[in-house]
């Protein structure tokens, strides 16, 4: 741990480096306390655009792609766009060579609006509508996950035939339902309908035990085989979701992609030989872990209050809508000269009470009204919420020493 992280104010830690592990890659300590994210004063981002505001590292969301396909070069980069999706961030996922996993009509416009190849698009979503498979359909997205045996009409009475479609599975349930979803999709397939292309699972969010996805991968290739045995099938695509945690404080445990990369790659081969089966191509869809750290969010502090039992509530101008929200956070005082002095306060939103609580963090003890408070890790799953009808906070992005809105 270096003095910056072990300080929850930077206003005490004059020039220098932040951890990557929280703060995005390239955040520095500034003058007059100041925080620099992307080149760009953050102090300066909260005069001009005010607060709350979110901001985005470019360098950072790039580097954590670049990360991904560096580790994982044989296998398909797809970014979860439910964390965050804006134009730019769809550009930048082409740029870096990713592809991108959309769950609805709207997702998929923002994709088609910056030109982002369709073949690397695929649709989730357990509540598809009509207008979002017309959407994919029109876009000729490159594969569609199905959710249940309803869809698989569905797609095949608004995409055209042969749309390659993978099948969702829960890698922990009977694999029948999975094998039986197989079996009907091609089924439907000799009247023309959609093409079975493969399998996919998603094994839930801020996963941090690598062995989870080598058991999924096992399951998901014994499952491979027994298509392959029913049917004479084999599917060619393995698609394994997202999850891969992120630590919210420095002290939280990291998703270790090295793991995972050599414990599935090692299970994989373990068991396509033995089933006799040819390697799939292998899709990992990460969100959170892509995008999180890239986001820091500036809130301006309106009030200061102690309970009785001696807790203290800092109460500050915005809210949070992150549904798997942890709430224990880190964030940083900046912009002033802060007592050594810290305390563990819980940060709530503008509504003030207990609900609408942000996070718990360590602030400096004289953190007082009108003070600037960073939250760091705030880039996924951290849209605004609309309450009291406040309206969206901005969100600027940052390159280079240069601002740049997003929304
Ligand atoms: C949400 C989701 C993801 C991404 O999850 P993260 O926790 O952000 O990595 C990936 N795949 C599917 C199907 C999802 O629903």
């Amino acid at each position: 741990m270096t003095l910056g992280e072990s300080i929850p104010s930077v206003a005490r830690i004059g020039q220098g480096r932040l951890s990557g592990r929280v703060w995005p890659a390239g955040a520095v300590t500034g003058d007059n306390r100041d925080l620099v994210v992307g080149g760009v004063s953050l102090t300066r981002i909260a005069a001009t655009f005010g607060t709350p505001s979110g901001v985005l590292d470019e360098a950072d969301f790039r580097a954590r792609c670049l990360r991904y396909r560096r580790m994982l070069p044989e296998m398909e980069i797809s970014y979860a766009g439910k964390a965050l999706l804006t134009r730019a961030v769809a550009s930048w996922c082409a740029q870096e060579g990713l592809s991108l996993g959309l769950g609805s009509a709207a997702e998929l416009a923002v994709a088609r609006s910056v030109n982002f190849p369709a073949e690397r698009v695929t649709l989730h979503g357990d509540r598809k509508t009509a207008e979002d498979l017309k959407a994919a359909s029109d876009y000729r997205v490159g594969r569609i996950v199905l959710d249940s045996f309803d869809e698989i009409e569905q797609v095949a009475s608004i995409a055209p035939d042969g749309q390659p479609v993978l099948i969702r599975v829960d890698p922990a349930a009977d694999p029948h339902t999975a094998a039986e979803t197989a079996r009907r999709v091609l089924a439907r397939a000799r009247s023309g309908g959609p093409r079975l292309a493969g399998l996919h699972c998603h094994l839930g969010s801020q996963v941090v035990r690598v062995a989870a996805y080598e058991e999924a991968a096992r399951r998901m290739l014994g499952l491979l085989a027994r298509i392959r045995d029913e049917h004479g099938v084999t599917l060619g695509l393995l698609n394994l979701g997202g999850g891969h945690a992120v630590p919210y404080r420095h002290e939280d445990p990291e998703f270790d992609l090295g793991g995972f990369a050599g414990r599935v790659r090692a299970a994989l081969g373990y068991e396509c030989d033995r089933h006799r089966l040819p390697h799939p191509r292998v899709a990992v869809e990460p969100g959170r872990a892509l995008v999180a750290r890239a986001g820091v969010t500036l809130y301006r502090v309106g009030v200061v209050k102690r309970d009785t039992g001696g807790r203290t509530f800092v109460v500050v101008d915005g809210g949070m809508s992150d549904s798997a929200r942890p709430v224990l956070r880190t964030a940083a005082l900046i912009g002033r000269h802060a007592g050594p002095v810290v305390r563990e306060v819980t940060v709530v939103g503008r509504r003030g009470d207990t609900e609408d609580v942000l996070a718990e963090v360590t602030l400096p003890a004289d953190v007082r009204a009108g003070d600037l408070v960073a939250m760091a890790c705030t880039g996924a799953y951290h849209q605004p919420s609309n309450d009291n009808l406040v309206g969206s906070p901005p969100l600027i992005a940052v390159r280079e020493g240069a601002a740049f809105s997003l929304l």
